[in-house]
Parts: C-alpha cells; sequence; structure tokens
C-alpha cells in the first residue's frame, strides 16, 4: 500500500496489513482509494528513512507489467551477498488500443458514407497530407501516452529514484561480444547464450531454414561447419530440424541445397540481415523510454531476453507482472535473487474520458440523438467511484462502484456483483474518474499458459513466447 508523509510526500510502501493497523489505531487516514494510499497523521518525511523504490516496466501490447521493488544487500542461500529484490506492488495495465482503432475505424466509415450521398462524381484529391515526423496510430500512440501518465502518478505516491524498462527484444551488443566465447558448449546455459537462442527463433520465425518446418524441435546449426573454420557468429548460425540437421552433416551448404537454388538464396539472404533490421526494434517502446525519460528519474533500458532468462533461471511462470519484476539484472552467481513476488496485483484498466462527439449517429453515419454538452450531472461525471445507501427496494443497504450518470440523475452503478439505477441523492463521492478504473486480482489467475520448455540446445519451435 502506498503511504504519504504528513505533508503529502511519498514514503516506502507499506504491507497491507501494516496499512490496516495504522488506520485502526487512527495514526493514519486513507488519503486515496484508489490505488489504495494512505497518509499518516503524524510523522513528515523529515522524520522517516526513505531509501527509494524502483519502478519496473513490461510493455505489452495489450496489456504492460508495473512492478515497485526495492533492493537490499543480504546473505543468499550459498553464503555468498548478493542483492534481494522484493516486489513492493505489481499492477498490470490494460490498454485500450482495439476499442480505439474500432471507434476510428467507424468513424472513417460514417464519413466515406456521408460522402459517397452526395452521388457526384468528385475527382480524387491530390495527396498532399503528410504525417508529421514519429506519428503514431491513435491506438499505439494511447499506450505511450497511457502509461507514462500512471507512472508520472505513481511518482506522487511512492519514491521512485529508478525507472527499469525492457526497451529491445535483443542486447544485440552483449550477442556480439560475448557469442563466440559462449556458444560451443551449451547456448541456453547463460544469459547471453539465451538471447543467441531467442534472437536465432526470432530471425528464423520459428521454423526450421532448410525445409520450413515449424512447431519441432529445432537445432542451432552451422552454415559453415566449425570443423571446417565456420566461426560462432550470427551470421553462421540457422536453426534447423533434427532431419534437415542429421542430413546435412558437415557437408557445405552449396553442396546440400544443391538441388533448391532458390532456398540456398533465401538462406543466404537472410543470414546476411543486419542484426538490428532482424530484431524489429518496436517503435512503440522506443518512444515509450523516450516519454519516460522525460519525467526526471533516470531510465535504464534492458532486453527482454535478459528478463526471460531471469524468469527461467527462478522457474517463474510468464506474466506481465513478473516479466516486470524480472527486468534488469539479477545475477544469480554472484548470488542476487528475487525474494518476494506480490500474491495480488492491482489492475488498471484505461477507460478513456468519455467521447468529444455531440451526437449519437445512426448506422448510416447522420445524427440521431443530441448529447448533452456537459459531461456533470447532479454533480457527478461517469466514471466517478461512489458510495450508495440505498434505503428500500431491491438493492437496499451499502454499495460501492463506478457509475454511468444521465441527465434524469438516476445513476448507473456497477459494483462487483451488480448493475443498477441509483438516485444521485443516495449517493456519496469517494473518489472522482481519473480515465482508469481499478481492480485487484490475485497474481496467479493472470499469469500466461504458454510457458517456456527449453532443454539442452534443442529448442521447441511452437513457442511464440514474448517476440
Ligand atoms: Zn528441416
Amino acid at each position: 500500500m502506498f503511504v504519504l508523509a504528513r505533508g503529502g510526500e511519498p514514503l516506502m510502501p507499506c504491507h497491507p496489513a501494516r496499512a490496516r493497523e495504522l488506520l485502526d489505531r487512527g495514526r493514519a487516514v486513507i488519503a486515496r482509494q484508489a490505488p489504495f494510499t494512505i497518509r499518516l497523521k503524524h510523522r513528515t518525511r523529515a522524520d522517516s528513512t526513505v531509501d527509494g523504490v524502483q519502478l519496473r516496466l513490461d510493455p505489452g501490447s495489450r496489456a504492460t507489467g508495473i512492478a515497485i521493488t526495492d533492493e537490499r544487500r543480504q546473505a543468499g542461500p550459498t553464503g555468498r551477498t548478493g542483492l534481494a529484490r522484493r516486489g513492493l506492488i505489481t499492477i498490470e495495465l490494460r490498454h485500450r488500443g482495439r476499442q480505439i482503432h474500432k471507434g476510428m475505424m467507424r468513424r472513417a466509415g460514417y464519413r466515406r458514407r456521408r460522402r459517397s450521398a452526395n452521388l457526384r462524381y468528385r475527382a480524387p484529391r491530390h495527396d498532399n497530407r503528410r504525417r508529421p515526423k514519429g506519428w503514431l496510430a491513435p491506438s499505439l500512440r494511447h499506450r505511450v501516452e497511457s502509461t507514462t501518465t500512471l507512472v508520472s502518478r505513481l511518482r506522487r505516491y511512492a519514491p521512485i529514484v529508478e525507472i527499469h524498462v525492457e526497451h529491445a527484444a535483443f542486447d544485440t551488443a552483449a550477442m556480439t561480444g560475448i557469442m563466440a566465447a559462449d556458444l560451443p558448449k551449451s547456448p541456453g546455459s547463460t544469459c547471453a547464450g539465451f538471447e543467441i537462442r531467442e534472437f536465432l527463433l526470432a530471425k528464423w520465425n520459428r521454423s526450421c531454414a532448410y525445409c520450413g518446418a515449424e512447431r519441432v524441435p529445432l537445432n542451432i546449426e552451422h552454415v559453415r561447419p566449425r570443423s571446417g573454420g565456420g566461426s560462432d557468429r550470427l551470421s553462421n548460425l540457422v536453426l534447423a530440424c533434427v532431419t534437415c540437421n542429421q542430413a546435412k552433416g558437415t557437408s557445405p551448404i552449396e553442396e546440400f541445397l544443391a538441388d533448391r537454388p532458390a532456398c540456398l538464396e533465401r538462406v543466404i539472404a537472410q543470414l546476411r540481415r543486419p542484426l538490428h533490421d532482424a530484431a524489429a526494434m518496436n517503435s512503440t517502446r522506443l518512444l515509450l523510454t523516450e516519454a519516460l525519460a522525460t519525467l526526471g528519474v533516470p531510465v535504464h533500458r534492458w532486453s527482454s531476453g535478459r528478463t526471460h532468462w531471469n524468469r527461467r533461471v527462478m522457474g517463474l511462470p510468464k506474466s506481465h507482472t513478473r516479466d516486470a519484476l524480472a527486468t534488469g539484472v539479477i545475477d544469480h552467481e554472484r548470488g542476487d535473487s528475487l525474494v518476494r513476488i506480490p500474491a495480488r496485483v492491482l489492475v488498471v484498466t484505461s477507460v478513456g474520458r468519455g467521447s468529444y462527439a455531440r451526437t449519437t449517429p445512426d448506422r448510416f453515419g447522420f445524427p440521431r440523438l443530441k448529447r448533452p454538452r456537459g459531461k456533470m450531472h447532479h454533480g457527478y461525471a461517469t466514471g466517478d467511484l461512489v458510495a450508495a445507501d440505498v434505503p428500500r427496494g431491491r438493492w437496499a443497504g451499502r454499495w460501492v462502484g463506478r457509475i454511468a450518470v444521465r441527465s434524469s440523475g438516476q445513476h448507473r452503478i456497477a459494483t462487483l456483483t451488480s448493475r443498477f439505477d441509483v438516485s444521485h441523492g443516495n449517493l456519496r463521492l469517494l473518489q472522482r474518474a481519473d480515465g482508469y478504473a481499478y481492480g485487484c486480482a490475485p497474481e496467479m489467475q493472470l499469469s500466461g499458459q504458454r510457458g517456456a520448455a527449453y532443454s539442452g540446445s534443442t529448442l521447441k519451435g511452437g513457442d511464440p513466447g514474448n517476440v
């Protein structure tokens, strides 16, 4: 739980049980319902020790994992002192890119329909429109902006001193340096080796380079055999199924593919593709890192290969929040470890702040209903978190939930279990709408079903992973 000092400055987060105790004893008050934040009545920032916390981010297309962690030096199980990373609060931020995309498509459809209904021929317009540099589709821009907004708000509730973000799929610099020494024995046994395997899976599209077989075990194959002086450089490595691997043996690729010239050409062209091209740097990730850098906290960038490796060494199944927890350096050989994973995750869903549209259109895109100009009705706006005291009837009792307002004053409340109408007179405001809906879910329910099952130097081609 987030904790604020008497003056409102962020202090170190505390355990929910501790927050309950402080509230029960009257030493703190509730400062915010969601994310749940308490403010201490007596203690100021000056009399507290604030070590600072790290914010870790795993950006995804549908949801972004956020973890707030602290790190302490302590003796590990092997007796060596390493950094013990504790997960204090985990958050899953759910994006609404799909809804935005659908809304834009619908609007485009209405406009097209209205223009074509004019029934006179119009010559195609001269294409003189330019998109500004760095333009992103609104559905993608929303992902960057909502993540940055949430992070900058979290800075008000927690003393964030560092941001660690999963920035690129692969750490290309690390791979070019280490691979030659690392590969010969077991490519999956170190972090750099693991990145090489993930990189090859992405580069060769998780299929055999020679026959295109998918969802079969794939071996790392030297195009020019090592016995013939071939190197361990990435430009000499392909993925091959067991059959092709054995059929090729130590023969040169020109000989092995002599009867398939098209395939030979394709493999050689793919081999020469430069690292950064094959690694497919993600434009939204780049923009997100740039946006986070403007917040005034140092931002560190990491590869997702490193995150996978950290998670794999600890035997953790995949989820956005666990990926966020595992982002950054965890040097297991030095004795570093991840010692606490919060059991419950705060689920934050982007819900937007309503629509700019002034009318509700019919199915042809022509105005059907006028929408009210203002968002506030009888003191409430859609999305406000309220407590409702219903005196009688089927829904008699006390309820908490978000409301959708109506001009009649009969607002619709959505609680955890039900939806019904309440008069505005029976409502009490807990928190104003801020563009997000908040909920809570056990970590277990959020975990992905796709586990990475790698062993030895054989890779499962069917696992889509996080690439
Ligand atoms: Zn094959």
